[in-house]
């Protein structure tokens, strides 16, 4: 799939945008002065698959904090400042490979040129992160009270103006909502204005499914389009299930390879296994291995083999307690419920 051709944006070890692939990332939800947590989260979060890493800074221990932790993971860093300029300088002093700013509470350009300066010294990207809920309140007062997609590319090219009058293009731009197609309208238009490469993400989705859904919305568009340069699905829940997202929705768009694909009946009166228990079991097995591979667990024989054929692998439940095993359709035998995860463990190392 082409991908809208950008700018290349060097993070610490990673490169965003240009023809490389959509970079994975999350957010810590511990407070970063907490390093040994942190640190611990961060280590979590890079082996479920997460490539850059967003750390809070509210305070000075959380900025001088980031230098703890920097020298302990394997991915590069990014500090989210709000308000105090000085918190971005401390971050980047601290070793942050790069620099989130929102437009909607950092505006006094003395600052923001500190900014600028302290990161050309340090080569440190910045993203500027506009979200529609933090608008400067005196342009959303003057657009009548509405927060439109207009407004919120008036605020960022206001911003990005400011860091190229001072020679500064080392950027990367967001334009979130919490709104999915308002989200989506955002990010289609920014493509088409800039050639910075884009972090893409909906803000404020909430969790599970509901979340999930909202993401999805803005994401597979913006994705399919070849729009998105690194994404982060926010979610209300632990920061791993954020990545687990991020990796099944680009598998699932032709993003993102070496990936399990689980495909599971969704159970009627014909299901005489416990399918549902299972696919949690499997699910939680082929995330442990990184591999294209598609795996089937079916409530039947009737149907189950036919429209598992498709599998490498699969499990079709022929009476209470037993399941036909078949690969790519073909019969291989038959295996009892407790059987079915040591099989497709013993399977997936083989493989
Ligand atoms: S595969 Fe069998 S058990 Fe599963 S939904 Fe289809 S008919 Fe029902």
């Amino acid at each position: 799939m082409n991908r809208c051709e950008t700018k290349k944006v060097k993070v610490g070890n990673i490169t965003i945008g240009g023809s490389n692939h959509v970079v994975i990332q999350s957010m810590c939800n511990i407070k970063t002065s907490k390093v040994d947590e942190v640190v611990a989260q961060i280590k979590e979060l890079e082996e479920a698959g997460c490539e850059l890493i967003r750390v809070s800074v509210l305070d000075m221990y959380d900025a001088k904090a980031i230098k703890d932790i920097v020298e302990r993971i394997d991915i590069p860093l990014v500090a989210d400042i709000h308000y105090d300029y000085r918190l971005a300088l401390q971050a980047m002093e601290s070793g942050a490979q790069k620099i989130r700013l929102n437009p909607g509470n950092l505006r006094t350009e003395e600052q923001i040129v500190a900014v600028i300066n302290k990161a050309k010294e340090k080569n440190v990207a910045i993203r500027i992160g506009v979200n529609s809920g933090s608008i400067n309140p005196e342009y959303v007062k003057a657009n009548g009270g509405k927060v439109d997609v207009p407004l919120m590319l008036r605020s960022l090219d206001e911003y990005i103006k400011i860091f190229e009058d001072h020679n500064f293009t080392n950027l990367v731009l967001a334009l979130k909502s919490s709104d999915a197609l308002q989200t989506l309208e955002a990010y289609r238009a920014a493509s088409k204005k800039y050639s910075y490469p884009l972090h893409i993400g909906v803000t404020e989705t909430s969790y599970k499914d509901i979340g999930l859904i909202r993401s999805c919305v803005a994401l597979v568009p913006l994705l399919l389009e070849g729009i998105g340069n690194t994404m982060r699905i926010s979610l209300s829940d632990d920061p791993v299930e954020e990545i687990k997202a991020c990796k099944r929705l680009l598998h699932e768009v032709g993003l993102y390879n070496n990936f399990p694909t689980l495909i599971s009946c969704p159970t009627c009166g014909r299901t005489k296994g416990p399918i549902i228990e299972l696919c949690r079991q499997i699910d939680e097995v082929l995330l442990k291995y990184n591999k294209e591979i598609k795996v089937a667990i079916m409530g039947c024989v009737v149907n189950g083999i036919g429209e598992g054929k498709g599998a490498d692998i699969g499990f079709a439940c022929n009476t209470y307690d037993l399941f036909t095993v078949f690969e790519k359709g073909q019969v291989k035998g038959t295996v009892t419920t407790k059987e079915v995860i040591p099989y497709l463990e013993n399977y997936l190392k083989n493989r």
